[in-house]
């Protein structure tokens, strides 16, 4: 027997597991690939997908009643809960199946089982059975992280169970200030429900522009959304249906459902990661990895959420495809892990690239910022309280579009396009140089020629 069954084994058949998994087999590897739960993994089967289809349908509402504005009667409507998940889990299983078929059909197996680590080069299956691998790719994703084991914790929901329960709820409370939570506080609220977001710090969106922060807080107040910042809930209790959320501030709230998104864990407890010599990151509790995704042992990679770096689909992706390339096709590539675009969806959806104002000042001797608030056309006539965000953060030095920031419909739709210009170093001027789209909202992007703000540091004396 070879000394070794397979050129790789990788450990989950999520979106940087099964990227890394087709491109090596491309490259002519052997690849095995275990997956302990459904292929997919988190985007997949509970999150970006399932997430979206959720986020689209609560969309409706406001179209309904923005539809009046333009002469539209619409008859009462109802919705209906459980066709939507049904729907949604119709879509999620041919997603699934569709990611199994294309592993295989790179020449890759699929094995359904957990995977863990025996020693650097073997990994054993739930059924006992171990295999030894040239390389093993570790990619297990991450999981949600409920903190402290507060009272009455065993009744508080994730994100994974939102997407399957039996009924939207009357009313619902969600701890946590970060782009999930806010998604499903949108999700919910768009679907009818109450929705109260507790949050223990200050603003919610931590990490993202100031401006954006409390743009997006007052828009979501604006349609009814509760937002308690300053506070945790420190217990949960029970009342047969209901439930009361003990806050620390010393108030309570009332709701049928009780959901934390207050953070997510890289899957790295039980894995065997001693036993083959692999390292976790003690800054953030990940799988440590150098800039070629290598762990400290020098047969075993990481990629995606289990590194705990950039916690995202697309980044997954990519560093899955340059671990493949550069292991197996002989193309040494390291994934840039600057100036990546990102989207909250909520309501009103944020799109964001590049640097917040804090962060352009604090690298920046020199920063002017252009910003306009404005109503979209669609409120003028809807009567919508509403209004979009568009700020753009400029190094006065050099010219460079620093980062990009919008509130408003399709926000993130028009930062992918506007995340090419900015990834490409482009100034204010070819900014400037580019003709308006009319009537869009983003045609602001180009039309913004006076700084609303100028922050010129003096040089130390
Ligand atoms: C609610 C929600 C919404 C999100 N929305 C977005 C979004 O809009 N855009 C975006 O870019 N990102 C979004 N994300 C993040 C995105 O889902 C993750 O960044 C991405 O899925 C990470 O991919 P991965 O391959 O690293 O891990 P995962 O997709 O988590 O895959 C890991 C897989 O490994 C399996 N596994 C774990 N341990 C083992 C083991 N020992 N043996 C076998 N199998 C194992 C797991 O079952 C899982 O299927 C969202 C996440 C959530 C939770």
């Amino acid at each position: 027997m070879a000394e070794f069954e397979v050129d790789l084994f990788v450990i989950g058949g999520g979106s940087g597991g099964v990227r890394a998994a087709r491109i090596a087999a491309g490259h002519g590897a052997r690849v095995v690939v275990a997956e302990e739960y459904r292929m997919g993994g988190t985007c997949v089967i509970r999150g970006c997908v399932p997430k979206k289809l959720f986020v689209i349908g609560s969309h409706f509402r406001q179209e309904m009643e923005d539809a009046a504005g333009f002469g539209w009667t619409v008859p009462s409507v109802t919705f209906d809960w459980p066709t939507l998940v049904a729907n949604k889990d119709k879509e999620i299983a041919r997603l699934e199946a569709a990611y199994t078929t294309n592993v295989e059909k790179s020449g890759a197996e699929v094995v359904k089982s957990r995977a863990v680590l025996e020693d650097a080069h073997t990994v054993r299956l739930a059924n006992g059975r171990t295999m030894r691998a040239r390389y093993i790719l570790i990619a297990a994703g991450g999981s949600p992280n409920h903190g402290a084991a507060i009272p009455g914790i065993e009744h508080v929901i994730s994100s994974n169970e939102a997407f399957h329960l039996p009924e939207l709820p009357k009313h619902i409370l969600i701890q946590g200030g970060g782009y999930i939570a806010l998604e499903f506080a949108c999700i919910f609220a768009g679907y009818g429900s109450d929705v109260t977001v507790v949050y223990r710090g200050e603003n919610i969106l931590r990490g993202f522009d100031d401006d954006v922060r409390s743009h997006v807080r007052s828009e979501l107040e604006k349609e009814g959304i509760t937002i308690l910042t300053g506070c945790t809930v420190t217990a949960v209790e029970r009342h047969g249906k209901e439930y009361t959320s003990r806050l620390s501030n010393g108030s309570s709230v009332a709701s049928e459902q009780v959901m934390f998104a207050i953070g997510r864990h890289p899957n790295v407890a039980n894995l065997g990661l001693e036993k083959a010599g692999v390292a976790i990151n003690p800054k953030n509790g990940g799988v440590a990895v150098d800039g070629w995704s290598k762990s400290s042992a020098a047969n075993i990679y990481a990629i995606g959420d289990v590194t705990h770096r950039v916690n995202l689909t697309p980044v997954a992706i990519r560093e899955g495809h340059a671990f493949a390339d550069t292991v197996f096709g002989k193309r040494p590539v390291q994934v840039d892990h600057a100036t990546i675009p990102t989207a909250v969806f909520s309501q009103p959806e944020v799109g964001t690239v590049g640097l917040t104002e804090t962060e352009a000042r604090a690298q920046f001797s020199h920063v002017d910022v252009y910003m306009a608030t404005f109503r979209p056309i669609k409120a003028t006539m809807s009567g919508r309280d509403t209004r979009v965000l568009m700020k753009l953060l400029v190094d006065g030095a050099s010219d460079r579009v620093l980062g990009c920031h919008i509130v408003g419909d399709y926000a993130a739709e028009i930062i992918q396009a506007v995340a090419i210009a900015v990834k490409m170093k482009a100034t204010k001027a070819d900014f400037d140089a580019t003709v308006a789209l009319h009537p869009t909202a983003a045609e602001e992007l180009v039309t913004m020629h006076t700084p609303t703000a100028r922050h010129i540091r003096q040089a130390a004396e």
